[in-house]
Formats: structure tokens, sequence, C-alpha cells
């Protein structure tokens, strides 16, 4: 199927960036919430497929113990899919194109390493509940298991991101200070870390609020340039949300493409903010982000026949609906 989508008039809005870099996130952190396991030959064509739509940031994998996300267990082999098709690694990297992959501890970044990643990501909290519950320790003693992973990859050249879940609210601790995300914030990049990009986990995370945060970083010398978000829709707020990160200078945004994907160790947690979706509202707005929306499109609605469910996003629906119209 060609999808060649319609775009909205452009309205350029100048408390907009003019370009965005999407760091796309269905092939890890879709996949790992889905139920049943997606083959490697899928995965890596679902990786490829995000690129010729002109995603240049696609995070890959993960190199988390195959036992406790046995969804992304092929972490290895579908890298080895991969290689051929970029040039080496080094070259992909030199071309604008990244492959993050999320390593929870040093063997993970050994694993990760040995298969060419170039690029690694971290996974802290914001919240002590939460890091107790998904990563086993305290706050803290997270923080600390990051430590030498992070500077480990810092020292072999890598890229390295650092994600904090739980930043606008917790679901056992309810509300959360903004005080509390920037502490984590500032030792995440004291680290050594690139970037640090806040997660909604659970998505009750309101326009205001987004605000306060992104003010209470830049309080504390966090600049936009080290910061990039991750709402997820439960509420609907998602792309309100991310809008208004960029008016606040923020210029790197995750997203998914189809919607697919949310937290598995977080049940109340709803899907990612889809990338079509986004993507609309930029072109709208007269934001760059380089994505091809038709085949974008396309590639969700071919994901989604893989998955055995339509996508959760209105972009894709809208747009896979009017191209059958037309037919
Ligand atoms: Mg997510």
């Amino acid at each position: 199927m060609t999808i060649a989508p319609w775009l909205p008039p452009v309205h350029r809005r100048p408390d907009l960036p003019a370009a965005v870099r999407i760091w796309e996130v269905a092939p890890r952190d879709g996949l790992q919430n889905e139920p049943s396991v997606v083959p490697a030959q899928v995965k890596a064509e679902l990786v490829t497929r995000l690129v010729d739509a002109g995603l240049t940031t696609v995070e890959t994998t993960s190199f988390v113990n195959p036992a406790r996300v046995p969804q992304l267990a092929d972490a290895e082999e579908v890298f080895s899919l991969l290689a051929p098709l970029r040039g080496t690694w080094e070259q992909a990297r030199g071309a604008g194109l990244r492959f993050p992959a999320l390593v929870p501890n040093l063997a993970g970044l050994e694993r990760a390493v040995s298969s060419g990643v170039r690029d690694v990501c971290v996974f802290a909290s914001a919240t002590e509940t939460f890091a107790r519950r998904n990563l086993d320790r305290s706050r803290d003693e997270a923080l600390e298991m990051f430590a030498p992973v992070v500077a480990g990859a810092k020292a072999d050249g890598l890229g390295v991101r650092a994600y904090v879940s739980m930043c606008f609210g917790d679901p056992w601790e309810g509300p959360v200070a903004a005080e509390g995300v920037v502490s984590v914030c500032e030792r995440l990049l004291e680290m050594g870390a690139d970037e640090v990009s806040l997660g909604d986990t659970i998505g009750v995370a309101t326009t205001g609020q987004v605000v306060d945060v992104l003010d209470a970083l830049a309080r504390a010398g966090i600049v936009a340039d080290q910061v990039a978000v991750h709402f997820h829709d439960t509420y609907g707020q998602a792309l309100a949300n991310t809008l208004t990160a960029l008016s606040c200078g923020v210029t790197t945004v995750d997203s998914s493409a189809g919607g697919i994907g949310g937290c598995p160790f977080a049940k109340s947690a709803t899907g990612n903010l889809a990338t079509e979706d986004l993507c609309w509202a930029l072109a709208g707005a007269g934001v760059a982000t380089g994505v091809d929306l038709g085949r974008l499109v396309e590639t969700s609605v071919w994901m989604a026949e893989h998955l055995g469910r339509p996508s959760p996003s209105k972009v894709v629906r809208a747009l896979a609906q009017g191209h059958r119209s037309r037919e």
C-alpha cells in the first residue's frame, strides 16, 4: 500500500523551534511492551523502514536481561541483521544516523559495544518507589549503578542518554516535586550523560506542570539542549505537553511510530505519543522534522498488521482510511 497523504496548511508558530529532532522509540519502547515476541527480521525491517521514512535517531533495542524482557532477547541478532544495511556503524553515525540501545548495567554495555552500538541509554527514576519496583534498588543506589556504565560508555566515545522516569507523577507516590527531578538530572549530567529524557511514565502531566519542571531545570543551569521529553497519552495530553515543551526551547522529542508501546512495569501507563500525530502537528506549525509522513504511515500500517491490531494513532487511522476512500 502506498499512502500519499495530504498535509495540513502551514501556519508558522514563531514560539516553536524551526526544526525538531525526533527520537523514535517504537522498536525498543514500543515492542518491549508487546505481549507477543516479534521476529528479529521484522524488528530489523521496522528500523530500516523508519530510517527510510526520514527518522535519523531510532532507538533499536535493549541489552537488558533476556529473562526480564523476553520481547527484546534478540538484541544481538537485530543489530547483526541491520549491520550490512548501513555500512559500518561509524559510517552510519557520520551520516547522522543513530541507533541507540538501552543498557541497564555494565554487562549490557559490554554486549551492546560488542554488537557495534555507538549510542546507549540508561534508565533512572525520579522517584524512590519506582526505582525500587523497576530497578530493585533505591533511587540513589540505582544512580550509583549507572555511574560506571556512563563513564565506560563515554570512555569508549559513545553517546549517552539518560531516561528519567516518573518526572511528573508516580502511581504510588502521587505528584512528583520538580526538585527531585532536578537533582536526578543533575547527577546524571554530572556523570557524563549528554542528555536527559524526562518521562511522563503514567501520562498524568498537564501543560503548566511541563513549564514548571522545565523552568526548575533551567534555574539549575540545565539548558534545553540537554533535555528531551517523553510523554505518554494516558489522559490525551501527550501532544499538548510536547508542544508546550517545544515552546520552552526543547528540540528533542521522543515518540513512537504508530503510537505503540508504554511501560511494562507501570500498569496504568498507556501508549507513547505517536510519531505521526507529532509530525502532523509540527508540519502544520511549520517545524521541520525531516520525516516523510506517507512512508511513516505505511510503516505503521505494516507493523500493525504484524501486531494483529490497528495503530492507536489518530493520524495513522485518518490517513490510512483517507487513502482507502480514494481507491
Ligand atoms: Mg514510553
